[in-house]
């Protein structure tokens, strides 16, 4: 079936549903009860199951500078989901209900040049789920049906729930070749530690992670990493180079943590002609050796969100040949719990942190 005429009609009654949301601009968010979503034509409503929480949403929580200048409040926050399609719009053919799906979490103008190039992802006036517009901490959700992404049977729950954070990693790390070569990932965040497993898998010979933080690098080492290096203790990528055989630098580096210093370490151990994907956000402005970058000739790209819908369809392809991302899932809490996630992601003791919707 593919519009539910009775849940239409308890939709427009604006039945309340549970949701995170930030209410005021002090820092925080809250469990309240705000209308259900209405469906527009082109949209489908999603009940969602699982939820993951994004550092950007601990961005919100603490509502630090970029918060209080990007997200007017009240705002359902959150934007890395799991669920089912419960309805779709009158012009929706493609989905039906009962789909398990993801989503796009950006949403984007379709008018531009780049969208209408097909180059969505560098759309010039996207709008982000739990930034922009309501999210998905919540127990519905609506969305555009062009952002929706139905899983292939058999992908686990708990996976298909941080396809958000996945794409970013997946996105960063093909964004260059891999096949034999050497990789300098810097930050084990749960995007780095997901990066060096998806490097592996591509085929990398060596990959090295580096972070300040012993719980985050034991968990990249879990993922496959071949070398786990804390800067903090031992900062030497040199030596690591040497210890492993390596002469010329890495072939490829992934910035992931948004910092500085690691970024600059990375510019220093680069081969030339190395290549870099930065997907990491500095707080603020970030000093660089252009005389390296020019004189190694090196490459830098930067890398936002996923591409739509490449990104996504290698996930998949990756999982369903052999890829194991699970490990990085350390937390699961029911919603009304969500304190207990926002507190372990700020201690820094977690992988990925994962919210229940329905039990
Ligand atoms: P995270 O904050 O959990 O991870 C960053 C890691 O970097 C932390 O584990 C931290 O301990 C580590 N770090 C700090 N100082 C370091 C140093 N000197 N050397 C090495 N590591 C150091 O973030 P995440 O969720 O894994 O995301 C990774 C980065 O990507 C963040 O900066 C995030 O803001 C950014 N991000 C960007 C996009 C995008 O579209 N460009 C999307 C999502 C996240
Ligand atoms: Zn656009």
């Amino acid at each position: 079936m593919r519009t539910v005429d009775s849940q239409w009609r308890r939709h427009v009654n604006g039945k309340p549903m549970k949701a995170l949301v930030k209410k005021q601009a002090t820092p925080g968010i809250w469990l309240d009860d705000v209308p259900e979503p209405k469906i527009g034509i082109n949209d489908v409503l999603i009940r969602v199951d699982r939820t993951g929480i994004c550092g950007t949403d601990l961005h919100i929580y603490k509502w630090d500078a970029w918060a209080q200048k990007t997200i007017p409040v009240p705002m359902v926050v959150g934007h890395e989901f799991v669920g089912e399609i419960v309805e779709v719009g009158s012009n929706v053919s493609d989905f039906e209900t009962g789909d398990i799906v993801s989503g796009e979490g950006h949403v984007v103008c379709g008018r531009c040049r780049n969208c209408m190039a097909g180059r969505r992802h560098l759309c010039a006036d996207t709008k982000g789920i739990g930034v922009n517009r309501p999210g998905a901490f919540a127990e519905y959700l609506a969305l555009p049906m062009t952002n929706v992404w139905h899983h292939a049977s058999g992908i686990d729950l708990d996976i298909a729930s941080i396809f958000d954070p996945f794409g970013n990693a997946v996105h960063t790390a093909l964004s260059f070749p891999l096949l034999g070569e050497d990789v300098l990932i810097t930050g084990a965040g749960p995007i780095g530690i997901m990066a060096a497993a998806i490097a592996k898998h591509a085929g990398a010979r060596f990959v090295v992670i580096t972070d300040v933080n012993d719980y985050r690098l034991e968990l990249a080492r879990k993922l496959g990493a071949t070398r786990v290096v804390n800067v903090a203790q031992d900062g030497d990528l040199r030596s690591v180079q040497k210890e492993l055989g390596m002469s010329e630098g890495f072939d490829v580096g992934l910035e992931m943590s948004g910092n500085g210093a690691a970024f600059a370490s990375m510019i220093d151990n680069m081969a030339h002609g190395g290549k870099i994907a930065i997907l990491g956000i500095p707080p603020g402005d970030m000093s660089i050796d252009w005389n390296k970058v020019i004189f190694n000739m090196l490459t830098l790209k930067g890398i936002y969100g996923r591409e739509m819908y490449e990104t996504w369809y290698k996930m998949t392809v990756m999982l369903q040949s052999g890829l194991d991302i699970k490990p990085v899932i350390t937390h699961r809490y029911h919603y009304s719990e969500f304190e207990k996630g926002f507190e372990v992601m700020k201690n820094g003791m977690s992988g990925k942190v994962i919210l229940n919707w329905r039990s």
